[in-house]
């Protein structure tokens, strides 16, 4: 697997991985704010309960994370992605 590395566009100062070029991409410091806030869905809240050193490293369950507070919901797909990252990331 090929990582890259971007710089955050908010703070512009920490690298974040990457797997895939994107415009906007945050590190864990400026995240850590949105990542915060109550989960109700309790398969949702089961989900998201995983290490937080997961979060930190990788961009992506971050990113489905705050997608997630922010509109309530996620597609099939963003959920099946989500686990397959995790359990990569449980492997390593
Ligand atoms: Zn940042």
């Amino acid at each position: 697997m090929v990582a890259y590395k971007q710089k955050c566009w908010k703070c512009k100062k920490n690298y974040v991985v990457i797997i895939r070029a994107q415009k906007f991409v945050t590190c864990y410091d400026c995240d850590k704010e949105n990542l915060k806030g109550k989960i109700k869905n309790p398969a949702m809240k089961k989900m998201f309960n995983i290490n937080n050193e997961f979060y930190k490293e990788n961009s992506f369950l971050r990113s489905i994370k705050m997608n997630y507070l922010r509109y309530g919901e996620l597609t099939e797909k963003q959920i099946e992605a989500f686990k397959k990252v995790v359990e990569k990331l449980s492997k390593k």
